[in-house]
């Protein structure tokens, strides 16, 4: 019998000082190990819990480039390939400063699990680098964005390893990124997603996350025959999920009320309307500029948005944002719904509060696994050298998350009737890639 605490510490001391690696890992096998168990025991044997917890390759390299000043920087690029059971490695470029082989090893593990739950065949991937695009001109993302193509292009292919963005990396990187491999290969190949609409792209990608996680929520309610309608949300992140989640909350007739940056939180009682975010999408990394052409707004420098009072809380920014005391805030103010946008924001703190609570708690690799999901269809249309309209990419979104949630249901719904979802998301992420490993040998 697996037993976990001996699994963690074996984790831990094959990966010391990785502690958002450790946490992401431990999320995954607190519901996964008594599961094995009961259901598959021979997985012990095989070791697949080890080999899931172990990267099939791990690159690091050196990015040399110069900036507008002629002077020579460097960073370091990485691009870790977990696992490629059911499929080419996938997943997202992080370009932060707080970039470390932690960092993407946790968001490695995680993708592995939410592709497999999208149905679509994707293995797990996650690269980027330490550099900072704040502050950097048009050229200077340029020429870092070649510099680290240059390297990465050895060991990505349309059939091997499919980056995409994620946090710092966006269409225009997407662009310079595509250009310089294809410039490399002589190739036009469907090597990454998140490509513009003209030249590869999917309608609706820059969308997908952020409305996969409303339809995931949307599903959420309609199961316990609600809706949106009226209901009041926190959002934090100011990016492309925060920005389209808040767009489709509010399609759906809920009241956005809050969005927020690493500066502080914009709080607008009133509700966001689609102008006001197209108003905030012109004011850049100055989001505190909105409260003096909205006076039912205010800025909150250096505070995050869970103080204030909702129904939904949907964390959009980055990992571990939302903390056990922010947990209790969200409880202690109603809050009965967490879906999260952006990859692990909640900490383990602030899950135990919510199960115990039992509010509905959505993780990251089920609610926003639709911006995967599209990079997925981007590649179907690659492949078959076509490009779908809006609404059928749309409509597939919906039935991807429609499904995420069913398969949730299926294996997190407890006696009581509480449905984990977590502990649903990472069974049904588990189930699919651990068969596959079996099929395919000891590899
Ligand atoms: N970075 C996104 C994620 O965390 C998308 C990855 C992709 O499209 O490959 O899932």
């Amino acid at each position: 019998m697996l037993n976990l605490k001996n699994f963690i510490n074996y984790v831990e001391k094959r990966n010391p000082n990785e502690s958002e690696f450790l946490q992401a890992v431990t999320e995954v096998v607190e519901d996964i190990i008594p599961f094995l168990n009961e259901n598959y025991p021979e997985y012990e044997t095989l070791k697949i819990l080890e080999r899931l917890a172990e990267p099939e390759r791990v690159v690091s390299f050196r990015v040399a480039w110069l900036d507008d000043s002629n002077t020579v920087q460097v960073n370091r690029g990485y691009r870790v390939q977990m696992n490629s059971a059911i499929g080419p490695y996938k997943g997202g470029l992080r370009f932060a400063p707080d970039v470390n082989l932690s960092i993407l090893k946790f968001l490695a593990f995680e993708q592995v699990f939410k592709n497999a739950l999208t149905s679509l065949p994707i293995g797990g991937g996650k690269g980027g680098s330490d550099f900072d695009p704040k502050g950097k001109s048009d050229n200077e993302i340029m020429r870092f964005c070649q510099s680290f193509m240059t390297e990465l292009y050895r060991h990505i292919g349309a059939e091997t390893d499919v980056p995409a963005g994620d946090i710092g990396v966006g269409t225009r990187e997407i662009g310079f990124l595509f250009g310089q491999y294809k410039r490399i290969q002589n190739n036009f190949t469907g090597v990454l997603t998140g490509k513009g609409v003209n030249w590869g792209g999917s309608y609706i990608r820059p969308e997908a996350t952020g409305y996969g996680l409303l339809y995931f929520v949307a599903c959420i309610y309609d199961y316990i025959d609600q809706n949106l309608e009226g209901k009041t949300v926190c959002i934090s992140g100011a990016g492309n999920v925060a920005f389209y989640a808040a767009e489709k909350a509010i399609a759906l007739g809920a009241k956005v009320i809050t969005l927020s940056n690493s500066s502080g939180t914009l709080y607008d009682e009133d509700g966001f309307t689609h102008e006001k975010l197209t108003y905030i999408a012109t004011l850049g990394r100055n989001i505190d500029k909105f409260t003096e052409k909205y006076k039912s707004s205010s800025f909150h420098a250096g505070e995050k948005p869970w103080q204030f009072k909702c129904d939904i809380a949907l964390p959009c920014a980055t990992q571990n944002e939302l903390n056990g005391d922010d947990a209790k805030k969200l409880i202690e103010n109603g809050c009965k719904c967490v879906a999260e946008g952006a990859n692990m924001p909640s900490t383990a703190e602030a899950i135990t509060v919510f199960h115990a609570a039992k509010v509905f708690f959505a993780p990251g690799k089920a609610a926003n696994a639709g911006g995967v999901a599209v990079s997925g269809l981007e590649m179907s249309q690659n492949s078959i050298g076509q490009q779908w309209t809006s609404a059928k990419v749309d409509t597939r979104l919906k039935a991807i998350m429609e499904n995420i949630h069913k398969t949730c249901l299926r294996y997190g719904k407890e006696e009581s009737g509480y449905i984990n979802y977590l502990k649903g998301a990472n069974i049904g992420g588990f189930v699919k890639v651990a068969e596959a490993m079996k099929s395919q040998g000891i590899v």
